[in-house]
């Protein structure tokens, strides 16, 4: 039985390694001329980037499928768990290293905020309990599908209901807890891990904090890249077919069955066809005659991202490798991606440096900035304007806080933006997590990993159940490989 995938992103190479193993012949058709979607890589001027996801956590679902690899290979993942996840700093001086560990840094924020450890140790281990009773059911499992419902992991999220934190928002769960505005600022940034809003994000997203805060923080040898790479192989050692610069025009349909795939006109014919690019282009492009699913695709969009890599004639020893320039003004900032859909002249600034674990990543002395500042999704806004502006005043930002002139140091640039995120992986908007969570039936209104009305048919990544980032879209090949049957011959 031949499976076809579109899409080389994440989800569809998991996907791939999954029905592979499950006996189907593979082919997946990807339009670029390299694997990964969003999850690549790229050098210039002596420079390596990771080009999207900086953040790696619940590596064991990477294990998971390189553990799926063919008997006669062997393809090895390596990576570690870091002590420190990340460091902050505001713009009145104050700095915050967080730790991997809740005891360490329950004690880093007494000693700096003066609140007491017991507090953020308590938090993590709500937010881990939260993670822990719903993760079976909302990320693990189809939401569409009764039998998910009548399962006994329901019992106990259901009884905890109350303790979930869905009727309140994640920043008014925050400040209830702390009472404090940096800690609360500090908490609240979770929900841009799906791309939210903490003001409207449900309080069940704290738990996404113990992701990072107990559960831990990676990093692959050789740098996020690596993720794709292994991944890849672990498939061709499967005997997946991956054809490059192949761009899917139509998804074919007969009899309410998906049939194959045409691409410049020629048929490919397979039993069972998945979807991994954008939900949103695959029924407006790919299925332009089939009734379509107008309130699930009509979702608000993700935030997407202006990303400046930056290559720095120096080093900066007092940054590690995920740091933090917090706005003065977070409501604000959210107000503007969300609300009036531009960008707010205080944003808060991401800086990843790889080239702090991975020498090579940068010429010696110097070191390879990535430097992400969260903005809406793609309708139209005067980008190039919008860009020279935040260029701008995240230049000003961050020469303030680091005591130097940034700008005298930037020796190469390369941009990546909402209009480019979107040309390159056909993610509607530039979206990086699909659509937003910014309520709290957003994890119901996201397109089951299936049709309902089409057999055989499959969608797996990150704009489908159950949503973006790394983990959540091999999640959604997981459930893919739940839901169809072993190939027969
Ligand atoms: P995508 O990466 O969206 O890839 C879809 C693929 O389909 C693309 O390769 C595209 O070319 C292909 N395609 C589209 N249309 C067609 C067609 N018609 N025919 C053939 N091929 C087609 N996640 C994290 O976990 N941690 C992070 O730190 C993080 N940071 C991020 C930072 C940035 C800048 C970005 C952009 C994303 C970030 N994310 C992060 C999100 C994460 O990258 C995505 O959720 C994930 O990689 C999406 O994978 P996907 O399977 O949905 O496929």
């Amino acid at each position: 039985m031949r499976a076809i995938i579109i899409g080389a992103g994440i989800g569809g190479i998991a996907t791939a390694i999954r029905l592979a193993k499950k006996g189907y012949q593979v082919d997946v058709y990807e339009q670029n001329t390299y694997p990964g979607g969003k999850l690549t890589a790229f050098v210039q001027d002596g420079f390596r980037f990771d080009a999207g996801p900086s953040l790696f956590t619940l590596p064991e679902l990477v294990d998971e499928l390189v553990s799926l690899q063919a008997p006669n290979v062997e393809i090895s993942f390596d990576y570690k768990k870091l002590d420190e996840s990340c460091r902050y700093f505001w713009d009145d001086g104050a700095e915050l290293t967080a730790y991997t560990n809740p005891e360490r840094f329950g004690k880093e924020v007494e000693a700096k905020f003066d609140i007491p450890a017991k507090k953020i140790v308590e938090y993590i281990a709500s937010a881990e309990f939260k993670f822990e009773k719903t993760a079976r059911i909302f990320l693990e499992k189809s939401l569409h599908k009764s039998s998910t419902f009548l399962s006994p992991q329901v019992i106990p999220a259901v009884l905890n209901i109350y303790k979930m934190g869905l009727f309140e928002s994640m920043h008014q769960l925050n400040e209830r807890k702390f009472k404090d505005e940096k800690l609360t600022q500090l908490f609240d940034r979770f929900a841009t891990y799906n791309g939210s809003s903490p003001f409207k994000a449900p309080g069940i997203l704290t738990s996404i904090a113990n992701l990072e805060l107990n559960r831990g923080t990676f990093y692959p040898e050789g740098g996020m890249h690596e993720i794709t790479m292994k991944l890849v192989k672990v498939a061709e050692s499967l005997e997946v077919k991956f054809h490059y610069s192949s761009r899917i025009d139509e998804i074919l349909i007969k009899q309410h069955q998906a049939v194959g795939v045409s691409l410049n006109g020629e048929q490919q014919l397979a039993d069972l066809v998945v979807s991994n690019m954008d939900v949103y282009p695959t029924y407006k492009e790919l299925m332009a005659d089939q009734p379509q699913p107008e309130k699930v695709l009509n979702q608000e969009r993700s935030s997407s991202a202006v990303i400046f890599y930056w290559g720095v004639n120096r080093n900066f020893k007092e940054l590690g490798l995920h740091n933090i320039f917090f706005s003065n003004n977070y409501k604000e900032e959210f107000k503007h991606i969300f609300d009036s859909k531009d960008v707010y002249e205080d944003p808060t600034v991401y800086v990843n440096i790889s080239s702090k674990l991975t020498k090579t990543d940068a010429p010696e002395g110097m070191e390879n900035w990535f430097v992400m500042v969260n903005v809406p999704a793609n309708s139209g806004q005067d980008w190039d304007k919008l860009i020279d502006q935040i260029r701008k005043n995240v230049i000003e930002k961050l020469s303030k806080r680091l005591k130097l002139d940034i700008a005298e140091h930037i020796i190469t640039e390369h941009i990546l933006e909402p209009r480019t995120i979107e040309s390159k992986t056909s993610s509607s908007g530039g979206a990086l997590y699909g659509t937003s969570s910014n309520s709290k039936f957003a994890a119901f209104l996201r397109h089951p990993n299936f049709h309902r009305k089409i057999k055989n048919l499959y969608f797996s990544g990150g704009s489908v159940h159950p949503g973006g980032g790394i983990p959540l879209c091999l999640l959604s090949a997981k459930i893919i490989d739940d839901l169809t049957p072993h190939a027969s011959t």
